[in-house]
């Protein structure tokens, strides 16, 4: 049993909704000559929407909604768009192996899809507790997020303790939107963390105060530098605590784990170049693997920055999964016209009524900037790296604003002198 497609996109994520997008923009291909193979059972849609709109106690969003390519304003890529496209969808199917010298697929129901070209847009998986030795991690009140089946669970799992506590695992991404979102569901929130602050990763320790401010007046208790050990469960198997590494006890009727992820990368280990640094498929800047019939993007492709004097990085955002998606695209259907890409890294947030935005790199001196104090807060800070601006985060800004960060960070402006840096703080993007 099998099928031959000239173009395949495995995965049906941000990415390759917006390497469809690519597809049908330049009309490269003829009607069934190009298929998405994803694992979930709808198309392709916007994910950021599953810790924001998806879980608002009203009015929440729902599919077909946030199919992509809404999420950066284009069109809505319904079920119905992909047939008129001539792109076929094969959901609900895990590929199981890959054999990237014959060029074919397996899938988990036993069919062998062949392909011309592939885009790998396999994405990442939430890492689960168990992998850190945590027994009991399964219970049913214990919810992960990283697809809409997650989102599913976790919104029912809170909607069946209204007023009840939560302890949310991880100070990441996940943790912190999901905190906000339970707080707007009127759940009590505890957050636990084995770092001194939140969002380790990018704030720095004055940004986090900020938020985990703000965190704290909404009604949310921070657990900083430890983690959870083992859980307390009722006779239903139900978490009814979380135990922590210094032996406190956490009452608790939900849980939410975000603590990371890695990349979907198994299927071609041993046969593709990887990123062991990045834990991603190393990709050149035609998101071109090492077989040159196979391109990689989104989360799961580790590509050369040119503003990083190509530094390899992998991602794990949305701009940068639909940007890599569409340049995949081009650079298959139009090599000659098609440059490396030249990409911005770009990341955000939306919490409550907050909203940041950073781009470039964090590293390097920070200057802070703004009113930090305010109840509509605009706040920011520069990373000067090298005698020039190598990232900016922005809390509270204006659509000019951010751009002019973003501007200021991809032309590296020159900065001589620190104090007046802090002193100009937005006004020197502004100038710029
Ligand atoms: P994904 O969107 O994860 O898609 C991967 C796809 O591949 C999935 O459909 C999966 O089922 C499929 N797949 C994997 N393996 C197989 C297989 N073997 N067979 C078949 N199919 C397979 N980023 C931001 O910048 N801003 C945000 O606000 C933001 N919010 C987020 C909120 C949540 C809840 C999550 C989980 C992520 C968020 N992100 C955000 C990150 C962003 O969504 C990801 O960077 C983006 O989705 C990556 O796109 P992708 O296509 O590479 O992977
Ligand atoms: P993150 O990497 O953002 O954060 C993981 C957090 O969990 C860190 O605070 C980490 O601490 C902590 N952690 C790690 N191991 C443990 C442990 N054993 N016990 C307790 N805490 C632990 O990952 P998330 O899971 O929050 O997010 C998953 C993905 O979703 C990311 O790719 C993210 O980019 C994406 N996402 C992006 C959003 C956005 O861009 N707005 C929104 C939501 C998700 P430490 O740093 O010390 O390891």
């Amino acid at each position: 049993m099998g099928r031959a497609f000239v173009y395949v996109i495995l995965g049906g994520g941000v990415a390759a909704g917006y390497a469809a997008l690519e597809f049908a923009r330049r009309g490269g291909y003829s009607r069934g000559e190009l298929c998405i193979i994803s694992e979930e059972a709808v198309a392709p849609y916007e994910r950021p929407a599953l810790s924001k709109g998806y879980l608002l106690p009203e009015g929440a969003a729902r599919l077909p909604g946030f199919h992509t390519c809404v999420g950066a304003n284009d069109e809505l890529l319904t079920p119905k768009w992909y047939k008129e496209q001539g792109i076929e969808l094969v959901l609900g199917t895990k590929v199981i192996s890959a054999d990237v010298r014959r060029k074919t697929l397996l899938t988990g129901t036993g069919e062998t899809i062949s392909y011309k070209t592939l885009i790998i847009a396999t994405g990442a998986r939430a890492l689960k507790l168990q992998e850190f030795g945590i027994q009991g991690s399964d219970a049913s009140n214990i919810c992960y997020l990283r697809n809409i089946d997650d989102a599913d669970k976790l919104v029912s799992v809170m909607k069946s303790c209204p007023g009840g506590n939560a302890v949310v695992i991880g100070g990441g991404y996940i943790g912190m939107e999901c905190a906000a979102a339970l707080v707007t569901n009127k759940i009590r929130v505890t957050m636990v963390f084995p770092e001194k602050h939140c969002m380790g990763r990018l704030f720095t320790p004055k940004i986090a105060e900020f938020y985990e401010n703000y965190y704290t007046s909404k009604g949310v208790t921070f657990v900083k530098g430890t983690v959870l050990t083992s859980f307390e469960k009722d006779t239903t198997g139900k978490v009814t605590a979380v135990i922590l590494k210094d032996g406190r006890h956490l009452p608790a009727d939900m849980v939410v784990v975000g603590i990371g992820i890695r990349a979907n990368t198994s299927l071609f280990e041993g046969q593709l170049m990887m990123s062991t640094e990045n834990g991603g498929i190393k990709v050149n800047g035609q998101l071109q693997t090492s077989d040159s019939s196979v391109y990689a993007v989104g989360d799961v492709a580790a590509f050369p920055i040119k503003l990083f004097d190509d530094d390899i990085r992998r991602l794990e955002h949305v701009d940068s999964a639909r940007r890599t998606g569409r340049h995949a695209v081009a650079s298959i259907l139009d090599p000659s016209k098609t440059r490396d890409i030249d990409y911005l890294p770009f990341f955000y947030s939306r919490v409550f009524t907050l909203s940041w935005q950073f781009y470039g790199d964090n590293v390097g001196e920070v200057v802070h900037f703004g009113d930090f104090t305010s109840s509509s807060p605009r706040f920011g800070a520069y990373w000067v790296n090298k005698g020039r601006i190598a990232g900016a985060f922005l809390e509270g800004g204006s659509r000019e604003e951010y751009e002019a960060i973003s501007i200021a960070v991809r032309r590296e402006a020159v900065v001589t002198d620190m104090g007046e840096l802090e002193k100009q703080g937005l006004a020197l993007a502004i100038q710029e």
